[in-house]
């Protein structure tokens, strides 16, 4: 079965506000820069090292303010000891937040994985609801972390909005708007179907890699020619096909 899409009924022109003078509404446009996207990393991955989707969850939950290899360096022991909600209401808060100490906003991410734990086993059986609702309804879980784990554990064609996400919607004149809901649902509107799926993380990687924040590599970025974003510098000749390379580390 196709993966559920959360694309709203309607498709209205995208907003006409942003940093880019060119044609943002273009369809041919903004297919060509996800058929570029798709060639370049067809199966692109996240960075999140887990093992099910209750790691999964749990991973996104540490996070947040956070680097996915920060992360993944104090998850490497802890998930090999505490894979389940239940192990880890068993490993108890203290052990967590000595396991976790590196993480900014250990305590409280602490305390939200113990509490989102016990619920899951009060309410859910053990298991990461695949519905939207009830993941928000568990702590420390927002709309960014339930877009994450429904794309990436359960294969629905969610967008959440990282920092990452929302400066390169804006540099490609994707989406604008001044909210990360504003950026996601702008996002849903212009992105063609078969691309939604992929395009939270081609978009988180190519602003992680390439788009960066303060120097965006334009010189090796595979979207120079369609890019009009006044933060690009490269203004000649897009790079010849050979020097092209992988959005994708
Ligand atoms: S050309 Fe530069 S500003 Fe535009 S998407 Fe590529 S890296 Fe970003």
């Amino acid at each position: 079965m196709p993966p559920k899409s959360t694309r709203p009924a309607s498709t209205p022109a995208p907003p006409s506000r942003g940093r880019t003078t060119k044609s943002k509404a273009d369809p041919a446009r903004i297919a060509e820069i996800f058929r570029r996207f798709a060639r370049a990393n067809p199966e692109p991955k996240g960075e999140l090292e887990h093992v099910n989707p209750y790691t999964l969850l749990v991973a996104v939950v540490l996070s947040a303010q956070a680097t996915d290899a920060g992360v993944n360096k104090a998850t490497q022991g802890l998930f090999k000891v505490a894979s389940t909600p239940a192990k880890m209401v068993a490993l108890g808060l203290d052990e967590l937040q000595e396991r976790i100490k590196t993480i900014g906003l250990y305590r409280n991410k602490a305390k939200n994985v113990i509490a989102l734990s016990e619920r899951l086993l009060a309410e859910h059986g053990g298991h990461v609801p695949k519905d939207r609702e009830a993941l928000e309804a568990l702590p420390g879980v927002g709309r960014k972390t339930a877009n994450v784990v429904l794309n990436i554990a359960f294969g629905e064609s969610t967008l959440a909005v990282d920092t990452h996400v929302f400066r390169v919607a804006h540099r490609l004149g994707l989406a604008a708007g001044k909210t990360p809901l504003d950026v996601e649902q702008g996002l849903l509107k212009v992105i063609p179907e078969p691309y939604l799926r992929h395009a939270h993380h081609w978009l988180i990687l190519h602003g992680r890699y390439i788009c960066q924040a303060r120097k965006p590599r334009c010189n090796v970025c595979i979207l120079s020619d369609l890019c009009t974003s006044e933060d690009k510098w490269f203004h000649g000749a897009p790079p010849k096909p050979a020097a092209m390379q992988k959005v994708s580390p």
